[in-house]
């Protein structure tokens, strides 16, 4: 059974309750020793806001805040915070750490994977020319270009855009081979777009016969920890990871990594420095000792175990909702790179359990706890890799009450 297949075939699977995945267990971090007469640490900081806590039971989402840090990146935090560090000192041994496990040149934490697209081309656009550097992102004389496939525009090559270069949209690798001119500072590969006309070696190919940099953004593309691997080793100059997905380090954080010039040229486009175009995504020491954390952890964990684990929650849900009538549970994994990990969808006979998927999703939300779920068409998309061990169960039975309620 290929991996993207849908399992629908649950008893395949070995029979087994939720096994807590330990490491996503959100411990609280250590309080400070110091006690406050201004603020008790027992303080419910939510409901002294009227926040509401949710529940994620879909992927990580920037507006959801991304993903729950992992423990091993908390205590990296409350461990570090105490005591001041050289930022530039810091960035640059972080950095060094970081490409040596990632088997590349140069590496640096950014504030997220938009922030590395800003940087990085930024960096191709200036190198370490303090002039330039200054003058991003309205350098004088023709406006600087940067080559995408057409059907790999997305959302966020806005952040590629604030340096103030123009998208040049080619179809194929004659068409790319062709656009590039004396303008050009850089080709964008957008790792999970639905559609390519160019593959990622052409890509690469073409542009370093043309010496331009290439750059791909694979935000979201871990699982598999391979891919950390994958994008430099194909010959990418520049690549970005997310740091606050499923890596599952700070929300503010991520990974700029490749070459060695261009990375030094990305840091002079940012903080610490005080006047660069990067200079509003600032990362702090947090940032950087959290981000290390999270990838030492990532790149040690047991990845089959958890995503059998992952598959033991479908089960337990698929399970907990058996007796509900006419409901059938499948277990998906998404085609593509992006978000590639057990899910499930859920779908029953309307005129039986008289609800639509979409009213099903408000009343999760509106509920309490309140859970954030999704849609697809007419089924309950339900994601199982963000919820806290504990909350399996609690998903089950709201997803039950629900739908029972409507029958
Ligand atoms: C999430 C995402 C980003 C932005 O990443 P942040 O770390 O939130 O800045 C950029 N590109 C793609 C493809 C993404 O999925």
């Amino acid at each position: 059974m290929k991996r993207r297949d849908v399992l629908r075939n649950l008893s395949l699977l070995p029979l087994a309750g939720v096994i807590p995945v330990e490491s996503l267990h959100a411990a609280p971090p250590k309080t400070a020793a110091t006690t406050s007469p201004y603020f008790d640490p027992k303080t419910d900081l939510f409901a002294e806001l009227g926040v509401t806590p949710i529940i994620n039971a879909l992927v990580t989402m920037t507006f959801l805040s991304g993903s729950l840090m992992l423990p091993e990146v908390l205590e990296a935090i409350n461990s570090t915070s105490h005591d001041f560090a050289n930022m530039y000192d810091l960035q640059d041994k972080a950095g060094a750490k970081i490409a040596a496990m990632l088997k590349v040149e140069a590496a640096m934490v950014t504030s997220g994977a938009a922030c590395a697209l800003t940087l990085g081309t930024a960096a191709c656009i200036t190198g370490n020319d303090q002039q330039k550097i200054k003058a991003l992102p309205n350098l004088p004389g023709p406006q600087k270009e940067v080559i995408m496939q057409k059907t790999h525009r997305y959302l966020f090559d806005q952040a590629v855009r604030t340096t103030g270069v123009k998208i040049v949209e080619v179809t194929g690798a004659a068409e790319m081979e062709k656009a590039i001119n004396e303008n050009t500072v850089m080709a964008l590969f957008f790792n999970a777009a639905d559609e390519s006309s160019i593959t990622h070696e052409e890509f690469v190919a073409v542009a370093k016969r043309r010496k331009v940099p290439t750059f791909i953004d694979a935000a979201a593309d871990v699982p598999p920890v391979e891919n950390l691997f994958k994008y430099q080793q194909i010959g990418f100059d520049l690549v970005t990871f997310s740091g606050g997905k499923m890596i599952r380090g700070p929300q503010s954080a991520g990974l700029l990594f490749g070459r060695k010039d261009l990375i030094e040229a990305a840091k002079l486009n940012h903080s610490p420095h005080e006047s660069p175009i990067g200079r509003p995504m600032k990362v702090n020491k947090e940032e950087i000792f959290g981000m290390y954390a999270a990838l030492k952890v990532y790149l040690q964990k047991d990845h089959k175990k958890e995503w059998q684990e992952w598959l033991d929650r479908t089960k337990f849900i698929s399970d907990y909702l058996k007796s509900v009538p006419t409901l059938v549970a499948e277990t998906v994994i998404p085609e593509g790179v992006a978000n590639v990990f057990p899910g499930m969808l859920l779908s029953w006979d309307q005129t039986k359990i008289k609800i639509s998927a979409a009213e099903a999703v408000k009343q999760l939300l509106d509920g309490r706890p309140s859970i954030f779920a999704g849609r697809k068409q007419d089924k309950l998309s339900i994601g199982v890799v963000l919820l806290r061990p504990d909350q399996v169960e609690i998903v089950a039975r709201r997803i039950k009450e629900v739908l029972t309620k409507a029958m």
